[in-house]
């Protein structure tokens, strides 16, 4: 007989650990406890060498399903060999915090099949789970994950409940949100009136009754409210989107099965395993040319963000629905996903028809994810339910506790302590009171479950960014990263890089070191240090933000620069027809004198100012449509490329602005714009032949020009670097600033 002690870490809470090691532990006849404290799993084995060996190769090989293992340790013990049984012993409480908080998950088949039996007790149970499924992050105030450390807490047990969740063999084995009919929280409809219309199964029936005539319903999620309606029903549809003055923004559509999309859209292999996969994220797919959803649901691009009913209520839902369903976060504009129903009425009451609530309280809200498949890899465009919060490791233990509060747009924090970073969920833009509030929660909700109290602050230059504002407010230690270099250090955060790398981060707008608006830039870097050796030659933004709601504007601009007035307002060109004369010569003057027409390199306006250029579009109506346009008109039968000029250290495309004057066919544009923007990112890497290169920044979010560029540089048997778990976009910037530290 042996002993042996085991620490694991990781996500192993809540997911179902412990009595996997029971029931293990008992197939290998080994006696000892297993416990949870707040670094992770604790396990005391005594047995025969033989069967413990046998019981550490298979927990390594085959553990939970939502668990993700980051260290085992194993110590010898003296063989004491006074445990008679295997027992799950009571969580113990200490001061150090590090257990990793487990995203939510989606519903999983057995509870799916569950609520499908009509013999089963929790048929038809709206909020049915287990350990493999169901809330974790959404519901959790503080560690360890215990019942009565979540909004389960006054939700007390019936006996059918209790006996599975106090028994190891079970499913339901300390599953904390674990509950039924009886026992548990009740689904209930209102109208906007807060009248309580019915509750339980005949609410959610009664539901898809309203959605199949054409009505708006908020639906309760996992991490918050959805706007619900018939997605085949274009006047639905339209309603939506009047009432919640959103022209065009595409809208997600939540199909009951991964068929059900393949009617509509065009899918690889790789797009349905992330559909289908226990995270069940949005991914942005091709629409198939015959799909019969409204058109309003993504009026004019190729593409549509699908995904697959993820809660049990969804499904019950499903079964009386006729067609697909939008289901679009509820929110106002600006402001962070809405968690319960008086603030529906409140906020979106001009909105919607009918309420369908349930009094499990949503703790901490959190987003649908937004992924694209790329490379046939996963492609984040926004890192929330199922994936986040997300933890990775650290080659080494910081020294200090760190808290990164990323950028304005797409905010996200992210905390580093002993060897681990974990990033928020997206929290959204930074433009109202209402997100500043949910930011500030989340940095209260990431301190308490790891209480942590930071060292040392990290944020960005932007002196006019909020999250800047309030790393000021809080008098500690502050370091503050460039924009850009945040972006190239959050992708080599995911790859642990420190030697030096050849990064283009190309990107919306973010504060440069000089003043002006950075956002095409190639730095050569390391996690120290970074040189700027490229940037995008300047242009003047005409009406500063403003250019980027109005691709015309920085189109204008570009024009300004190549010719004079009087020779642009002579130009046979659609931007100049969206101006009026009198405007022109205003804006001519602006840009001449400066006026309100900061320096940027930004390339993501260049991207405007080319699908403005190509007469695709003028005014976005949402961010990224230029991208997605000009990706559309893409021609992989084109091989050709626009003229740029390198000079010293800037990125010239003046010769461009005039080939595409010339050019009628919107096609050869947009293909022969993006692969200029490839060859320039080639022969910048020939030129550093010796570094790997990284590609980081909103603009990389586009699929086609990533493709493209990985494809390039494989040929030239290129190493590069683009992260996959982290955001391209300014969602990654707080790990990137992190990893400046660390
Ligand atoms: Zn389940
Ligand atoms: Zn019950
Ligand atoms: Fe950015």
């Amino acid at each position: 007989m042996i002993s042996k002690k085991i620490k694991i870490k990781g996500t192993v809470q809540g997911v179902g650990f412990r009595p996997f090691v029971f029931n293990l532990a008992s197939k290998y006849s080994i006696n000892g406890w297993v416990n949870n404290d707040e670094k992770g799993v604790n396990i005391l084995l005594c047995s025969s060498k033989e069967n413990i060996e046998n019981f550490i190769k298979e927990l390594k090989q085959n553990p939970p399903p939502l668990s993700k293992i980051d260290s085992i340790e194993i110590e010898d013990l003296n063989s004491t060999n006074k445990y008679t049984n295997f027992e799950i012993k009571k969580s113990e409480t200490s001061n150090n915090k590090s257990t990793i908080i487990s995203p939510d998950m989606a519903v999983c088949q057995d509870c799916i099949d569950d609520i499908n039996d009509k013999s089963n007790f929790r048929a038809n149970y709206a909020l049915t789970n287990c350990t493999n499924c169901g809330p974790r992050y959404s519901i959790i105030k503080t560690v360890p994950y215990d019942r009565e450390n979540t909004s389960m807490k006054d939700f007390i047990l019936c006996e059918e409940c209790k006996k599975e969740y106090e028994d190891p063999t079970n499913r339901r084995y300390h599953a904390q949100p674990v509950a039924c009919e009886k026992c548990g929280p009740q689904v209930k409809l209102f109208d906007k009136n807060k009248k309580e219309i019915s509750f339980s199964f005949d609410a959610i029936k009664e539901v898809a009754s309203l959605i199949n005539s054409g009505k708006i319903v908020a639906i309760k999620g996992l991490g918050g409210f959805h706007l619900v309606c018939d997605a085949t029903n274009e006047e639905a549809v339209n309603n939506l989107r009047q009432r919640k003055q959103r022209p065009s923004k595409p809208f997600a559509v939540m199909f009951e099965k991964l068929e059900q999309i393949k009617e509509y859209t065009l899918l690889t292999d790789k797009e349905e395993e992330f559909l289908s996969s226990k995270e069940k994220p949005i991914v942005l797919v091709k629409k198939s040319l015959k799909s019969n959803l409204c058109k309003s649901v993504a009026p004019n691009i190729d593409r549509l963000g699908c995904f697959i009913a993820y809660t049990p209520l969804h499904h019950i839902l499903f079964r009386y629905l006729d067609n697909p369903i939008v289901a679009t976060s509820a929110n106002l504009k600006d402001e962070p996903i809405i968690r319960f129903k008086n603030e529906i009425l409140g906020k979106l009451g001009h909105v919607v028809d009918y309420v369908l609530d349930f009094n499990r309280d949503i703790v901490n809200a959190c987003d649908d994810s937004v992924i694209q498949v790329v490379n046939d890899e996963i492609s984040k465009l926004r890192n929330a339910r199922g994936y986040a919060p997300t933890a990775l490791k650290l080659e080494k233990k910081v020294d200090k506790k760190i808290l990164a509060l990323g950028a304005n747009q797409k905010s996200t924090i992210a905390l580093a302590f002993e060897d681990n970073l974990i990033l928020s969920p997206h929290i959204g833009d930074l433009n109202s009171i209402e997100s500043m509030e949910y930011f500030t929660r989340t940095i209260d909700t990431f301190k308490r479950f790891y209480d942590f109290e930071a060292d040392i602050i990290v944020c960005d230059k932007h002196p006019n960014y909020e999250s800047t504002k309030f790393a000021k407010s809080l008098n500690k230690e502050l370091i503050f990263v460039q924009h850009h270099y945040a972006h190239i250090l959050s992708t080599m955060a995911e790859y642990k890089l420190k030697e030096k790398v050849l990064g283009f981060a190309f990107d919306g707008t973010g504060y440069g070191d000089d003043g002006n608006i950075w956002g095409g830039e190639v730095f050569v870097c390391d996690n120290k240090t970074y040189e700027r050796t490229y940037h995008l030659k300047y242009f003047k933004l005409l009406g500063g933000e403003k250019a980027v709601k109005e691709p015309k504007r920085v189109a204008l601009s570009l024009l300004f620069e190549q010719f004079s007035l009087e020779e642009v307002l002579s130009l046979e060109t659609s931007v100049v027809k969206q101006f009026t004369v009198a405007e022109i010569k205003m804006l001519h003057l602006a840009w001449k004198k400066g006026l309100n027409a900061p320096l940027t390199s930004s390339m993501g306006r260049v991207f405007d100012a080319v699908a403005s250029l190509a007469n695709l579009v003028h005014t976005q109506s949402f961010e990224g449509e230029t991208g997605l346009l000009i990706e559309q008109n893409y021609d992989k039968k084109i091989i050709e490329s626009f003229d740029f000029k390198l000079n010293d250290n800037e990125i010239d495309l003046s010769p461009m602005i005039k080939q595409i004057l010339e050019e009628k066919d919107i096609k050869i544009i947009c293909s022969k714009f993006l692969n200029a923007i490839v060859k320039i990112i080639l022969i910048i890497a020939h030129d550093y032949d010796n570094l790997p290169v990284v590609f980081s920044g909103g603009v990389f979010q586009n699929k086609t020009l990533l493709e493209l560029v990985s494809k390039t540089l494989t040929n030239k048997q290129k190493r590069y670097y683009y992260s996959k778990d982290i955001p391209l976009n300014d969602g990654g910037i707080s790990a990137g600033q992190i990893y400046y530290l660390a």
